[in-house]
């Protein structure tokens, strides 16, 4: 613990040490203290959580009172003492800890974002130098309702509030401006403390926690699920390089209307909208451009000066720019399979550049609604080997997250391009079979940056850092795939490992006294 905490000083000045994750805390604690002693200009936190409260401390109450009262005494100048621990001690033991070190009461709720202001009140009849409050978030509003609280009561009480859970993300961003004295992120990624806590660097680098303020603009990717986005490393990135007072988050929304009440609460200045929510948010803007109407799916969002929301496409653009920056579109043969938001938005898009358009879908009514609706031709599965493209675009998801799954056979792909959609992985089945046939690759990735782009242009209105877009994304995809190769590489030897420990104590746990004894 010391060491690590010795490679983390330079960057953080402000440290929570988790003695409940030692085996021994009371024999370790001493020798944190030449750590304290080194380093003056570091606040540490000593925080020993009970297993009762969500902590790894087996130990009794007294036990960790021991714990803390030692933690003082080794040179902490904070301890974080939770609040059921503070109601079950005696005042006189409370007393002495309150002599030795500064305080924080803390409660934690595991479930939800209710109740607030009753554990606060709880909390507040003991006095702290800081009081932290973490719920749950269920939802994206609980984020609102917690930063409601903070202003309320910020202003009088030092106190740090923050939501738990992959929706608590907002609150952990912008807490700080609602009156959070500070926040919490995790050390390393792999020992995040609390659920859907973000590293501390993240924090700091790509949301820019230090410059966020009242005038900070709040944007965001919503869908569901959003596991894995790179919308928020690309868009921040932006952010940071045109030096725009924003940050954007990843909404986790689970309905319509969770989102569209955040939406109104926070007050959110613009969207990027993913699956599924492409088509169902258009009836929730005041209005929308005739392309996206005319496509039936938005993809962006901007709050304009008179509040009102209006959506935009901006995955037209993201499909037609990589195009004309390589071949013109007037009378190019292009081949579209699937159907859905994303070949509606490039069967519109081409059509309106005179391109002659081709689609082919898994479904066949759905494939002959949309050739219907953008006045182009449908083709069956069976015909696609048959004809010559200039350009073959998958719009479907096949190839996505390790599918290595093609949505077309070699044979069928006669073509000058391919244009996978599919950006993550960078390199898909289709791309490698294309490029194995010669053929010229567009990856999805100019897709996610161009469209991510013209959202940024709507937003801002200053040009989109392209290049800078470009490159954060292909560092993420790159990283990725290196922790995916080294997993797959472990993954015999972990397997092997596990066979190993199985068969060593299969045999006693089949033994019958061992078993009788568990039961007991
Ligand atoms: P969507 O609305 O769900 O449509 C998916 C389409 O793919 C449907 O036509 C579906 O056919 C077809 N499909 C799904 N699974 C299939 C399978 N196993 N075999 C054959 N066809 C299958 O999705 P979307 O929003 O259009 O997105 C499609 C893909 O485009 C996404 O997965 C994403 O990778 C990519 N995309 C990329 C970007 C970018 O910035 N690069 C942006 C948006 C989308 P049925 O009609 O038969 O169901």
């Amino acid at each position: 613990m010391s060491e690590r905490a010795e490679s983390l000083v330079r960057d953080n000045p402000f440290i929570e040490l988790r003695l409940d994750y030692l085996s021994q805390p009371l024999t370790a604690i001493p020798k944190l203290r030449s750590l304290l002693e080194v380093h003056p200009e570091v606040t540490f936190i000593g925080t020993c959580r009970r297993a009762t409260n969500g902590g790894k401390f087996k130990g009794s109450l007294a036990a960790e009172l021991a714990v803390l009262r030692k933690a003082a005494d080794c040179g902490f100048p904070l301890v974080d003492l939770e609040l059921q621990s503070a109601e079950a001690l005696k005042a006189s033991e409370l007393g002495d800890l309150y002599d030795r070190v500064g305080m924080i009461i803390s409660h934690h709720n595991f479930r939800s974002t209710k109740g607030l202001d009753e554990q606060f009140a709880a909390m507040t009849e003991y006095p702290a130098d800081f009081y932290k409050l973490v719920s749950t978030a269920t939802s994206l509003h609980d984020n609102v309702v917690m930063m409601k609280f903070l202003e309320t009561n910020s202003a009088k009480y030092e106190m740090v509030g923050v939501c738990m859970g992959e929706q608590g993300i907002i609150s952990r961003v912008l807490g700080v401006r609602a009156g959070s004295v500070f926040t919490f992120g995790a050390a390393t990624k792999g020992e995040e403390t609390a659920p859907g806590q973000a590293l501390a660097s993240e924090l700091r680098d790509i949301y820019r926690i230090d410059m966020v303020d009242q005038a900070t603009q709040v944007y965001g990717v919503v869908g569901d699920p959003l596991s894995h986005t790179l919308s928020p490393v690309m868009m921040n990135s932006a952010f940071r390089r045109e030096a725009v007072n924003a940050v954007y988050l990843a909404l986790h929304a689970r309905s319509m209307k969770d989102l569209m009440a955040c939406v109104r609460d926070i007050p959110i200045r613009g969207l990027s909208v993913t699956m599924p929510y492409k088509q169902e948010i258009i009836a929730a803007l005041e209005n929308s451009d005739p392309l996206t109407r005319q496509i039936g799916a938005c993809n962006t969002v901007v709050r304009g000066a008179d509040g009102k929301l209006y959506g935009f496409n901006t995955d037209v653009a993201g499909i037609l720019m990589p195009l004309q920056q390589r071949l013109s579109l007037t009378g190019a043969r292009v081949l579209i399979v699937g159907a859905g938001g994303a070949a509606r938005a490039a069967a519109f898009g081409l059509k309106g550049k005179g391109a002659e358009v081709f689609i082919a879908n898994r479904t066949a009514e759905k494939g002959q609604a949309l050739a219907r609706q953008a006045k182009v031709k449908y083709i069956k599965r069976a015909d696609v080997a048959k004809l010559e493209f200039d350009v073959i675009i998958n719009a479907t998801p096949v190839g996505m997250n390790g599918s290595k799954q093609s949505p077309l056979e070699e044979k069928e792909l006669n073509t000058k391009f391919v244009f996978d959609l599919v950006y993550n992985p960078a390199e898909t089945k289709l791309i490698k079979m294309a490029r194995a046939k010669n053929i010229q690759v567009i990856p999805g990735l100019e897709m996610f940056v161009q469209q991510g782009a013209r959202q940024f242009e709507i937003w801002t209105g200053k040009p989109a850092p392209v290049a800078e877009m470009a490159y954060v994304v292909t560092k993420a995809l790159e990283r990725q795939a290196a922790s995916e190769a080294s997993e797959e590489q472990q993954a015999p030897a972990k397997k092997a490992a596990a066979k190993k420990t199985v068969s060593k104590v299969a045999p006693k746990k089949t033994a019958k006294p061992a078993k009788a004894k568990r039961k007991k």
